[in-house]
This record gives C-alpha cells, sequence and structure tokens, in this order.
C-alpha cells in the first residue's frame, strides 16, 4: 500500500480531490448554459479557482515549496480592464472551499504559480483538457512533486472515470473506463510505491493499477487526444498501420489517458507533433504526473526518438519532441514503427 502518512502524499491525494470537486462544482452550475454559446468563461473560472485553491492549500502546509502551475492572474486583476466579473465568480468557488476570502488574495494566489521550475517544485494543471472540459468528456486536475527533475509523487482528479469492474475486492487490479454519470476518481503514485486509485467521493479504499501485459500488436489499444490538432492523425494511422492495430484509435481529452493506461484499459498513447505546430513543446504539467504513475504501474515513457522526459529544463519538456507511453511490453515495437512512419 501506497503510505498515505507520508505528508506529501498526504497533501496530494487531499489537495487534488478538494480542487477536483470544486472544478465539478463549476462545471455543473455554469457549463450548460455557457457550452450553446462556445463561452469560455466556465473554464477560465474553474482553472484560476482550482489554481488559488491548491496554492493556498500548498503555502499552508509546505509555505517553502515553489509552485509551477500554468495559470496567472494578470487578465484577472482590476487593472487589466476587464469588468471584474470573472474575478467576482473566481472568489466566489474558492470561497466555497477556503472560507471566505478577497478578490485581490485569490489573485496572490494564482500568482504564486508563477515560481521557477528549479530544486523541489510542485507542478499544477488546475484542468487539463479544458476542451474535454467543456464538452463534457474527459479532464483531470493535475498535481506533482517534482524533485532535480525526478517526480517523486503524482496525483490526478479524474471525474469522467470509474472502476472496470465496479468491485474493491483487494484481489483484482481494476482498470478505468470513462463513465460520465459516476463519482470519479482520484490516482495517486510514488516513487518506488506504485500506482493506486480510490474514488473521489469517498477516498478511504484504494486499488493498486497496473498495466496491461498484452504483448501482441495486433491487440493492442492506442490512445490519443480527442483534439485532432494536438497530434498528427495521418501519421497516427500510418504509425497503426505499421504496427498492426486492429481497433481504432481510442480518442481521450487530459491525463486520464494516463490514468487509463496505467489501469491496463489501454497499451499504447501517442502524442505525436501537430503538423500546425511543429516545435510546439510539451509542458511539464502536462506530463509530470501521469509519467510517473504510468511507471509506477509497470509502464514506459519517452518521447517520440526513444529519449527519456527531462524534467530539469523549464517550464516545457523543451530537450524531447512528442511522447510515446505504452505498458512497457510493446514500447520498442512502437518507437520502431514510430521511426519507419516518420521517415
Ligand atoms: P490532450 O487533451 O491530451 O490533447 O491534452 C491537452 C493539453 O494539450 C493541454 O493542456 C495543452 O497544454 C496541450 N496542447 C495545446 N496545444 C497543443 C499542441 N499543438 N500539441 C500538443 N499539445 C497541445
Ligand atoms: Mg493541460
Amino acid at each position: 500500500m501506497i503510505d498515505l502518512g507520508n505528508p506529501e502524499i498526504a497533501f496530494t491525494v487531499m489537495a487534488v480531490r478538494q480542487a477536483t470537486l470544486l472544478v465539478k462544482q463549476v462545471q455543473s452550475e455554469m457549463v450548460s448554459a455557457a457550452l450553446t454559446k462556445a463561452d469560455h468563461s466556465p473554464v477560465t473560472v474553474a482553472d484560476f479557482a482550482a489554481q488559488a485553491l491548491v496554492a493556498h492549500l500548498l503555502e499552508q502546509e509546505f509555505p517553502e515549496d515553489l509552485l509551477v502551475a500554468e495559470e496567472d492572474a494578470g487578465s484577472l486583476r482590476p487593472q487589466s480592464g476587464g469588468d471584474g466579473s470573472t474575478l467576482q465568480q473566481v472568489t466566489e468557488f474558492v470561497s466555497r472551499a477556503a472560507g471566505r476570502v478577497d478578490p485581490l488574495t485569490v489573485c496572490e494566489w494564482i500568482d504564486r504559480g508563477a515560481a521557477p521550475p528549479v530544486g523541489r517544485f510542485w507542478a499544477l494543471d488546475p484542468i487539463d483538457g479544458t476542451k474535454g472540459f467543456l464538452r463534457g468528456d474527459q479532464y483531470a486536475v493535475a498535481l506533482a512533486l517534482v524533485v532535480d527533475g525526478e517526480v517523486q509523487v503524482g496525483g490526478l482528479g479524474c471525474p469522467n472515470l470509474a472502476f472496470s469492474p465496479d468491485i474493491m475486492d483487494g484481489k483484482h487490479s481494476p482498470s478505468l473506463k470513462p463513465d460520465m454519470d459516476g463519482p470519479g476518481i482520484v490516482v495517486i503514485s510514488a516513487l518506488g510505491q506504485g500506482t493506486w486509485a480510490t474514488l473521489l467521493n469517498r477516498p478511504g479504499a484504494f486499488a493498486q493499477l497496473s498495466v496491461s501485459a498484452c504483448n501482441r500488436a495486433f491487440e493492442a489499444r492506442l490512445l490519443r487526444s480527442f483534439e485532432s490538432g494536438h497530434t498528427n492523425v495521418d501519421q497516427i494511422e500510418d504509425f497503426s498501420r505499421r504496427i498492426g492495430l486492429q481497433a481504432e484509435p481510442v480518442r481521450m481529452d487530459s491525463q486520464a489517458k494516463y490514468a487509463v493506461l496505467a489501469s491496463g484499459g489501454g497499451e499504447l498513447l501517442l502524442r505525436l507533433l501537430s503538423p500546425e505546430k511543429p516545435d510546439y513543446r510539451e509542458k511539464i504539467w502536462d506530463h509530470a504526473a501521469g509519467a510517473l504513475m504510468l511507471k509506477e504501474a509497470g509502464g514506459q515513457i519517452t518521447d517520440l526518438a526513444g529519449k527519456p522526459l527531462d524534467f530539469t529544463v523549464g517550464r516545457t519538456l523543451a530537450k524531447n519532441r512528442g511522447i510515446l507511453a505504452s505498458n512497457r511490453l510493446l514500447h520498442q515495437a512502437a518507437l520502431q514503427a514510430l521511426k519507419q512512419s516518420a521517415s
């Protein structure tokens, strides 16, 4: 069992859980009306509120620690020229979770996330998969502790994943699958301690996750971004043909893909470079938690050339291109197929 008495592990479970519940609240109160207008305000409110909450919780628990997070409060602040209504909404939601707080303090909490990613720091994506959040699909709250480039603890809140089968008897290693109506899942991993999952609404019993034992490419399931602009669809097709996949790729937003892969719900995860953005560099908060989770469940993760991910070079994975993640057994075959499909 993972050591829930460890302060960093306990903090990660608590912070991810509270932030995910807050984001769910924003979604249930704001998304349906806004969706029809294709308005991004709910995701903005939820992003900022979750980041403010985690920053505040971190300041209470580990006041010396650095936070490296996706958002900043620049566009929220009164002097930015807006009417202040977004900041008002963010403040209302944060106050529900953290007790009454004023708007300027909320901005200060959010801006704690601008720390440099050096030494020991926490990487936060308050909502990973913003497009999935707006579409009513997968999204995740992602938090990881990185020390000198090594991910030590990783947590994901996945409101739209569920255990499959739906039992927690300690004998079976359950996999995770999409479920838009269930309570959701929190996944936690720590270096050397495996990957574990529990229910978002009733944390208590944890089930250990492990990757699929499938070593036959023709039976493998490939996970890819839902958004075609985040990958290269033609190259995925070519790759799939070369390695011999029979099933259609599964489209899914966010690091929920890593949770599914770590639980044996798939064998391969590809993040190819979009032809429109060949110079795109992955953000550290999009992969830190998921990468540890997958490795601790027995999987493997590299970039598209087979290089390990390097978390020591700033807010992006500047030394890596794209991502290949797998159940380990199919990693070499996938790298080989990638080499051929790229040439
Ligand atoms: P996913 O849902 O797996 O597609 O991942 C969502 C993440 O993709 C977001 O958090 C963004 O940081 C990231 N992203 C945005 N643009 C791109 C791009 N052109 N290529 C790859 N990832 C991107
Ligand atoms: Mg993200």
